[in-house]
């Protein structure tokens, strides 16, 4: 069995650990991370719904082979876009 050990629960330590389970299910993943609120970082942490991504969200996939993952749970969550961008607590949940 692969022991891995992510440093830092942002969203990309938080990526890296999902990335990581789905290549390998029986992987130990441990995630070390300071704040208490892993995969929302400095980026997501917000908790104010008018604070959008910068990036639209159809671009926001953290799926490279579904790249509509990130608008379908918008939908499925009723989470309104603003001309394509999302909330960033959005991303953050
Ligand atoms: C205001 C703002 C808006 C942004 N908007 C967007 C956007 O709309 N779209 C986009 O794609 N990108 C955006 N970014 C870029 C964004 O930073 C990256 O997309 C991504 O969130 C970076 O993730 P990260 O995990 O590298 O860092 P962070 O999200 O900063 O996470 C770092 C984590 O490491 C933890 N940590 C730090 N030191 C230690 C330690 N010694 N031990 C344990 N844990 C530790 C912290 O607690 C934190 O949880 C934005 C960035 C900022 C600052």
């Amino acid at each position: 069995m692969m022991r891995f050990t992510v440093v830092g629960g942002g969203a990309a330590g938080v990526l890296a650990a999902i990335h990581l389970r789905r290549h390998d299910p029986s992987a130990q993943i441990t995630l070390i991370d300071a704040s208490g609120r892993p995969g929302t970082g400095a980026a997501y942490g917000t908790s104010d719904p008018a604070h959008l991504l910068n990036v639209p969200a159809p671009r926001m996939s953290a799926w490279p082979d579904d790249p509509d993952h990130f608008c379908r749970w918008l939908n499925e969550h009723a989470v309104s876009t603003f001309e394509g961008f999302a909330p960033r607590l959005a991303y953050g949940r």
